[in-house]
């Protein structure tokens, strides 16, 4: 599924306003908001409106929506944190993928090491 929302999916419905989250930045057509379980200071998770499943989806769907998902992530690292983050797309069950909505995890504001197991 692609270019729609799915009544089903937790992220459309946070675009939809139907659930709650704490927005940080928000575009005509990206939204970011606070994961609900931090994993480092700043941790928010930057979500393109339209519905597409995973990274890879949404490259071949619109690369230049992939591009802007990008811009907002560096946005919200340098608003609120130094500008130096990182920016993790989990892609399938094995990497820990757990919303089939596509969004990148904008990990900032402290010395990241690098233990991905
Ligand atoms: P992933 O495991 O890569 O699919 O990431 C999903 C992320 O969504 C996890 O880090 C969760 O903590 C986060 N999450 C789940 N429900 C919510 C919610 N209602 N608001 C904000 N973040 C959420």
């Amino acid at each position: 599924m692609n270019d729609t929302t799915d009544p089903e999916c937790l992220f459309c419905r946070i675009v939809a306003g139907e659930l709650p989250a704490d927005v940080v930045e928000t575009t005509e057509r990206v939204v970011a908001f606070r994961d609900i379980d931090p994993q480092a200071p700043v941790h928010v998770l930057v979500v393109p409106k339209e519905h597409h499943g995973d990274v890879s989806v949404l490259a071949a769907a619109d690369p230049g929506l992939l591009a802007e998902v990008v811009e907002v992530a560096d946005t919200v690292a340098h608003d609120l944190a130094d500008g130096q983050y990182r920016f993790i797309f989990n892609s399938g069950p094995r990497a820990g993928q757990s919303v089939f909505h596509v969004h990148g995890h904008v990990i900032a504001g402290t010395q990241l090491g690098w233990s991905p197991a």
